[in-house]
């Protein structure tokens, strides 16, 4: 294949440029071709028109553009540019597809996509060219999600090139659309394609738990609004410069094992942020901050496997926070790519990567993605280039000690602070249960009955309950020893845990000495009888050892909202004495 980006100064330039690929496209060495534009220049009419030559020219429809907030030619930010990526395929089958009028129906057309993925003979990868954060991606990634695993996922958001830009378009020589979607699916046996995202940025402090949001706004964090986060931890107030004063302290969110950083686009007066991306309620997420040093690491290490691919061309799809976060030196981590082949692409407002662990295409924010692709077999082996990070060095020394500082700091705090929750779990498992047996002590099986009970009262129904003594008990402390005593008990609460296993709500606790209560809720009078005459018959029948045999005596109710919770226990009492009275080893019901 064969890559050629071209910057737009002149339609006279543009035409002498065309005519030479044209030249080179129609010596019979090609097959399909396929042009991106990436336009930080809004000027609808012109963006038609270069479309339209292109398809004219090349007698093809497979163009399409999208709107940039930076364009990168040959490795380099080209600013408020118009960048023509061309690409020429010797044997594969390139496609686009366009999804029009897509609001509302990206559930639709997800299924759609991965129909047309699915169907696609040696099918490599989908392209997503999406305009800005207008559409509701997420109903349609879960559906692309679906498709063949294997399958790569890429693409990028339009979007302008300030933070405030509410121009989000992508466009064709028919025109220019909000709600279009274009899809390109890369197939063929000779053409092969290598994704991966780079990131970089590193999780700071404790997570916070997202407790409301709405799709891509975040509402509030541990129950406050969500710009608490920022004006307590950062000090940064909610004003116009929010945005600006964020980007380098975005929000990093964990889905499914994944991370996924998430900057603000705006802050809402009632305190809510409006994230480049979805956030789910109850998902844990931490402030970050960006280090260049761990940055420049992690692209290093994706360098490594670009260059043991050995593409012919490399399309760079990296967020629009990057480039505000590298400033004058925003080349430092791209150029490199342009040394192993010739790289086009975009500042995005939005990045779709598929993650090859699950199969899931999500949407990222302020990733480097990088997409190499080849036909054929690789050439020659290369040797591993990596970032030249030299200018940085000046620049970033303080800044590299203090995010060590930082670094240093919260890993020691994340340290304590798990601890601390570990201790907290266990602090809870010995408040609420017994000791020596493990069921749940008498506070917590009281309270368990009484919620059941006021349950009841709201929803109606009855459930079950049984309270349990182990048979002439004494004896065995007498006979056997203590220790022998605490083991039968051991064993009865063990048998007690098995019967319950599977019920739902199911629970028992220690009620005092040998004494045991059995919650079965929905149980009527008959399951709950049958329970227990199952229960009895199994400890009877148990091998304990030492006694060879124990029997303990049942009392069984079945209780409803219209008893009293007094009156419940009284009963339930009352059956269990009447269970010894008349012998022992036998279950009463009230
Ligand atoms: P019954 O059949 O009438 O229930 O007779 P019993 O001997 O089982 O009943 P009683 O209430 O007279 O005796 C209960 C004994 O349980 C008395 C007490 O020492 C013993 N006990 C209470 N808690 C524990 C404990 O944690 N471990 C041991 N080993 N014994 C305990
Ligand atoms: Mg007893
Ligand atoms: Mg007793």
């Amino acid at each position: 294949m064969k890559h050629i980006s071209v910057r737009y100064i002149s339609e006279v330039d543009l035409n002498e440029k065309l005519d030479s690929i044209h030249d080179q496209y129609r010596s019979g060495r090609y097959c399909s071709i396929l042009f991106h534009i990436y336009s930080g220049v809004l000027d609808r009419d012109l963006l038609i028109s270069i479309s339209k030559k292109l398809c004219s020219l090349f007698e093809t429809d497979q163009v399409i553009g999208s709107i940039s907030a930076g364009e990168i030619k040959n490795g380099r930010l080209m600013d408020r540019g118009i960048l023509i990526s061309v690409m020429m395929f010797e044997s594969a089958d390139v496609k686009v597809y366009r999804f029009p009028n897509a609001a509302g129906a990206e559930a639709e057309i997800g299924k759609r996509i991965t129909g047309i993925a699915d169907n696609t003979v040696d099918v490599k990868a989908l392209e997503l060219m999406l305009p800005g954060t207008n559409l509701h991606t997420r109903a349609l990634f879960e559906n692309i999600s679906r498709c063949r695993r294997g399958i790569q996922v890429f693409g990028g958001y339009a979007g302008g090139h300030s933070m405030e830009s509410s121009e989000h378009f992508v466009f064709d020589a028919d025109g220019i659309y909000s709600d279009m979607i274009f899809v390109v699916t890369y197939a063929g046996k000779d053409f092969h394609i290598s994704v991966d995202k780079s990131v970089g940025w590193q999780t700071l402090g404790v997570p916070f738990r997202v407790t409301k949001c709405d799709e891509n706004r975040l509402i509030e964090v541990n129950g406050r609004p969500a710009v608490e986060l920022y004006e307590k931890y950062m000090q940064i107030e909610a004003d116009e410069h929010f945005a600006e004063e964020t980007f380098e302290f975005p929000l990093m969110a964990e889905l499914d094992g994944e991370e996924l950083l998430r900057h603000t686009i705006t802050v809402e007066p009632d305190g809510t942020l409006l994230l480049a991306g979805y956030v789910t309620e109850g998902m844990k997420i931490y402030l970050c901050y960006g280090a260049p040093a761990d940055i420049v690491r992690k692209v290093d290490s994706r360098l490594r496997d670009v260059c043991e691919f050995r593409p012919e061309a490399v399309l760079l799809y990296s967020c629009s926070v990057r480039k505000s976060f590298w400033e004058d030196f925003v080349n430092v981590e791209m150029m490199p790519f342009q040394q192993i082949a010739e790289t086009a692409g975009f500042h995005t407002w939005g990045e779709v990567n598929r993650d090859p662990k699950n199969g899931n295409v999500l949407e990222y924010n302020i990733t480097l993605l990088s997409i190499a692709m080849r036909e054929g077999d690789p050439t020659e082996p290369i040797k591993h280039i990596h970032v030249d990070d030299s200018v940085l060095k000046g620049q970033t020394s303080l800044i590299k000690r203090l995010t060590k500082l930082v670094y240093a700091t919260t890993t020691e705090l994340h340290r304590a602070y798990t601890d601390l929750s570990e201790m907290n779990d266990k602090l809870k498992e010995m408040a609420e249960h017994d000791g020596l047996t493990g069921v749940y002590n008498r506070r917590t099986i009281e309270q368990l009955i009484s919620d059941c009970f006021k349950d009841l009262g709201k929803k109606g129904g009855n459930a079950g309950l049984i309270m349990l003594d182990v048979d002439f008990f004494k004896k065995v402390n007498d006979t056997y020893g203590h220790a022998i005593g605490d083991k039968v008990l051991k064993t009865c609460a063990k048998l007690m845990n098995r019967a319950v296993k599977n019920i739902k709500g199911g629970c028992v606790g220690r009620w005092g000495g040998e004494e045991f209560m059995i919650l079965l809720p929905g149980y009527n009078p008959e399951k709950a009888y049958r329970f227990a005459e199952n229960l009895r018959s199994k400890v009877e029948s148990y091998g304990f050892g030492k006694p060879e045999h124990i029997t303990a005596s049942l009392g069984c109710i079945s209780f409803g909202s219209e008893d009293t919770l007094n009156e419940i226990f009284i009963k339930v009492d009352d059956a269990l004495y009447e269970a010894k009275k008349t012998g022992r080893n036998r279950v009463v019901k009230a």
